[in-house]
């Protein structure tokens, strides 16, 4: 990656450009404009989240390369909040002005099968996995695999595009579920608990690595996270490590998420990388010196990076559209009821089940605590809390996660 071209640092007054608009893109506008810094954005939804926080928004397609090369040619410097922008739209962006991530991590990570083998190439530890590319060829993994999770190879997010995979005689429902497109086959794991390392790197090569987030999923989509993960301090060690080593080996500029799985055979593997700021770092903005959003700021920017330090644990849980189109307003005085409680609220008019539509946020003496009071505030936003209380959600830190020191 060429880093000469770029490394002067990219001062305020200057024009961030942002490919996507939705909540993350949000977030990192208002932390970009509360540094001085001007944003324009790029996104096919004329409503989109990012919208009233930017001077400039691009109604356009995720590959139209044309509309991303007119936000860079008045930007001086872009970056991504979403993987689904064409590798084509970066390369015309990059024309006009520095693109952080650049074309090549956004290939790579694009497609699961190819950011898988690269993994795999560069010696990270990855769960078993296979290319599928007919419902034929689905059956005979799902054989060998044995219970699996099977992921189309582009374009799939929050468990969209992917579908649990009991027996092989579901094979074919399965391929047709996906469309019948390329896919990725992963055994399922026996997971202990999941965990994520968020990581910057600047065009320097500096690099600051945070305190590794525990998170919870449900359905696939994550429901809470905690930061730090009160995780033995060998596994938080190993798991920077594998970030670290990723971060300068893909040669990243910007931010970068390394989802991870801890199996109950202790093997720390890799899920997924997201080269942008990431739902499960949402907790870094209370808990830790320098928040992800600051964080990506500074690093497209190539300005010294913040501190990831842990001032106070902190945790999130999301609030789904499923939330809004349940019965009834919210309560969302009874929510901030709890002083260490703030609501992170994305402004989007469109409620729909499973749509990320903010997060509520709490700090605490310990993780378990931070997140106890923000489960505790969720709660409080249903004005019937008894008659509607179907809270399946876990809302304890298991304990064989912390081995019995709720820390
Ligand atoms: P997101 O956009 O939220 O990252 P995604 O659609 O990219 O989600 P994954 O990260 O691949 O999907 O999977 C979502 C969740 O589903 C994981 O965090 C995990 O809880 C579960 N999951 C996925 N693959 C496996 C697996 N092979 N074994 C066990 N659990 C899995
Ligand atoms: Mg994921």
């Amino acid at each position: 990656m060429n880093t000469t071209r770029t490394s002067r640092p990219i001062l305020p007054l200057a024009t961030l450009g942002l490919l996507g608009g939705g909540q993350l893109g949000r977030m990192t506008a208002l932390a970009a404009r509360s540094a001085g810094y001007r944003v324009h954005a790029l996104d096919p939804d004329p409503q989109c989240a990012i919208r009233p926080v930017v001077e400039n928004c691009i109604t356009a397609r995720w590959d139209d390369a044309q509309a991303a090369a007119a936000l860079a040619q008045s930007c001086d410097v872009v970056t991504l909040e979403i993987e689904k922008v064409s590798v084509a739209s970066l390369v015309a962006a990059a024309q006009y002005a520095p693109v952080r991530p650049g074309p090549e991590v956004l290939d790579l990570v694009q497609n699961r099968l190819r950011q898988k083998n690269w993994l795999v190439r560069q010696g990270f530890p990855v769960g078993a996995y296979t290319s599928v590319r007919s419902s034929a060829e689905l059956t005979s993994v799902a054989e060998s695999l044995g219970h699996c999770f099977v992921k189309v190879a582009e374009g799939g997010y929050d468990g969209r595009g992917q579908t649990r995979l009991g027996s092989a005689l579901d094979a074919v429902k399965a391929w047709e579920y996906l469309g019948g497109l390329e896919s990725v086959a992963e055994q399922a794991i026996d997971l202990e608990y999941e965990i994520s390392v968020l990581v910057a790197r600047r065009p320097n090569g500096e690099i600051v690595v945070y305190p590794p987030a525990l998170n919870h999923h449900e359905n696939q989509i994550l429901v809470w996270s905690v930061l730090p993960a009160p995780i033995p301090q060998e596994r938080t060690t190993e798991a920077q490590t594998i970030a670290r080593s990723i971060a300068a080996e893909i040669g990243l500029e910007g931010v970068l998420v390394v989802e991870m799985f801890m199996t109950r055979q202790g093997k720390l593997l890799v899920n997924e990388l997201a080269p942008r700021p990431h739902n499960s770092y949402h907790a870094s903005e209370r808990a830790c010196v320098t928040g992800q959003f600051e964080q990506l700021v500074r690093a497209i920017c190539d300005l010294p990076l913040g501190s990831a330090e842990i001032v106070r644990p902190a945790a999130i849980v999301n609030l789904l559209g499923d939330l809004w189109t349940g019965a009834g307003p919210l309560d969302l005085t009874a929510a901030l009821r709890i002083p260490e409680v703030r609501l992170h609220l994305y402004d989007k008019s469109v409620a729909r089940p499973g749509r990320k539509m903010g997060h509520i946020s709490a700090t605490g003496l310990t993780p378990q605590q931070a997140l106890e009071q923000a489960m505790t505030a969720k709660r409080s936003l249903h004005f019937q809390t008894e008659e509607t209380g179907e809270e399946t959600t876990s809302t304890n830190i298991p304990e064989r996660i912390t081995g019995g020191t709720h820390r």
